[in-house]
């Protein structure tokens, strides 16, 4: 049998995709992780203005790129439209996507089957959670975070004034 050995990930591109509004030490853990298998990782921030996110995409790109400022195979970019084109137009080979629990797998799967429907050279990895982000999401960070709750735990500690200053601003609190 031919076994695949560890060269053959050689120029391997993955794309990280979210929303990432904002990111957290879920996400970080994920891109970390995946930045150890792939040998270029590029975390691609969804812009769709229809999400109606809490940090514009320049926020977003500008906080994530701090926080992996120090991953040397990691590069930060924003995207509009669909992931099937937007892998397709960086030669890319894999999706890396997180799952927290049960929940998130129906969505996951049927996300991963459109995909490679419409791009056949995409494949997708699921990284399965650390268990102490199980729990975690940004609308987690927002809801403690509007309320002046302390999100230290959450957030990268290189934006997390940032964003808790943000999230005590009044139009957040719903
Ligand atoms: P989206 O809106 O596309 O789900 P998110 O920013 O919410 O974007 O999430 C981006 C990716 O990070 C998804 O694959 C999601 O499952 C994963 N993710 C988010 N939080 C966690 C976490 N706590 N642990 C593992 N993966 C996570």
């Amino acid at each position: 049998m031919n076994v695949p050995n560890r060269e053959s990930n050689n120029g391997k591109l993955a794309i990280c995709p979210g929303s990432f509004d904002p990111i957290t030490l879920g996400h970080l853990d994920i891109i970390r992780r995946a930045a150890l298998m792939f040998d270029r990782v590029i975390v691609a921030v969804l812009v769709n203005p229809g999400k109606n996110p809490s940090f514009t995409a320049e926020e977003r790109i500008d906080m994530i790129r701090r926080v992996v400022e120090g991953i040397s195979n990691v590069e930060v970019e924003c995207f509009d439209g669909l992931l099937a084109d937007y892998t397709r137009q960086k030669n890319a080979q894999v999706i890396v996507r997180g799952l927290r629990a049960v929940t998130d797998f129906e969505y996951e799967f049927q996300m991963a089957l459109a995909n490679r429907k419409m791009n056949e050279n995409i494949d997708t990895v699921f990284l399965t959670t650390s268990a102490e982000y199980m729990y975690l999401s940004s609308s987690m960070v927002k809801s403690i975070g509007c309320f002046g709750g302390d999100i230290a735990d959450f957030v990268p500690t290189c934006i997390c004034r940032e964003i808790a200053e943000r999230l005590c601003l009044p139009q957040y609190r719903k």
